[in-house]
């Protein structure tokens, strides 16, 4: 939580829209996790975001968790409303409207995830849920086998078999942690591309990763991570203060002045 970058951009938000209000980082442990959190809500809170380590305890304290969340099996965001506790995940969403806002049609044919972890599991929840096929495809076959399992309809890959599947699918996306600061860069063979194929990734430290810069060497299409984030932010802000804030490049340059742009080496 130490590291959000919610608060700044929340905190920017409200100075835009003018907003009388305060987005702030609350540390709190485990144990007094559902305590905190009654607390905020019994105090006049509009609502969370939460963080690693407290997604489960969240979603165990939720009156009610929104369908998706509940496919994503995790809660990012809460919202007070009629002391009723709501659970939502957003990263699902912020994923879509990321590729939307970049001109991309997330329903133009079947995806490829790369990853079984919770940003697969949320990205290919919003996927299914628009009726898009999705590909699973996982270094561990049994997560990739068992998030197929908690998601009807999705299919599972080898993952020895990731570069030969490309030709049928639109999108491929990293939801590995692959290429994030501090890790090997996903290395991917993109030669049986179709030249359609639109290639994503979640990771956005760096902004931009090899595996991206690999994809657009070959004259495909990409999308970086730092949109995803700042667009599940979208949805919480707009239920806890009646605003839905505009992503635009000057919210987009203030959360990545500070992230490194690029790999540095051996990342
Ligand atoms: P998890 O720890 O839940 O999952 C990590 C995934 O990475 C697993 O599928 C794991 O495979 C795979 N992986 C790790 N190391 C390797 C490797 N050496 N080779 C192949 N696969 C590997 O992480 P999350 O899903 O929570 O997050 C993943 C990434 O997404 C992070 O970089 C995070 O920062 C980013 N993220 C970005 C968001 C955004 O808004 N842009 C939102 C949420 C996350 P295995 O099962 O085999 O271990």
């Amino acid at each position: 939580m130490s590291h959000s970058r919610s608060p700044r951009l929340h905190g920017f938000w409200l100075e835009r829209y003018a907003i009388d209000g305060a987005y702030v980082p609350l540390p709190t442990c485990p144990a007094l996790f559902p305590t905190a959190v009654r607390g905020l809500a019994a105090a006049g809170f509009a609502g969370l975001n939460v963080t690693i380590p407290h997604k489960e305890a969240a979603f165990a304290l939720c009156d009610e968790v929104a369908p998706l969340a509940r496919q994503a099996g995790a809660v990012n965001t809460l919202v007070f409303a009629d002391g009723r506790i709501l659970g939502h995940n957003t990263d699902g969403i912020g994923f879509l409207a990321n590729l939307r806002q970049c001109g991309i049609d997330p329903a133009a044919g079947p995806v490829l995830v790369l990853g079984a972890g919770g940003a697969a599991r949320a990205i290919a929840a919003a996927l299914l849920d628009l009726g898009v096929p999705v590909t699973l495809c996982n270094r561990t076959a049994s997560r990739a086998a068992d998030l197929a399992g908690a998601l009807p309809g999705a299919q599972v890959l080898d993952w020895s078999e990731r570069a030969a599947a490309l030709a049928r699918h639109a999108l491929l996306v990293n939801t590995t942690s692959l290429g994030m600061l501090g890790q090997p860069p996903l290395a991917f063979d993109f030669a049986r591309a179709g030249g359609g194929l639109v290639v994503a990734d979640v990771v956005y430290v760096p902004l931009r990763t090899r595996f991206l810069d690999s994809a657009a060497e070959l004259g495909l299409r990409t999308v970086e991570g730092l949109g995803m984030l700042l667009h599940q932010a979208v949805p919480g802000f707009a239920a806890w203060f009646g605003v839905t804030p505009v992503v635009d490049e000057e919210v987009r340059m203030l959360l990545a002045s500070g992230i490194p742009p690029f790999a540095v080496a051996g990342g």
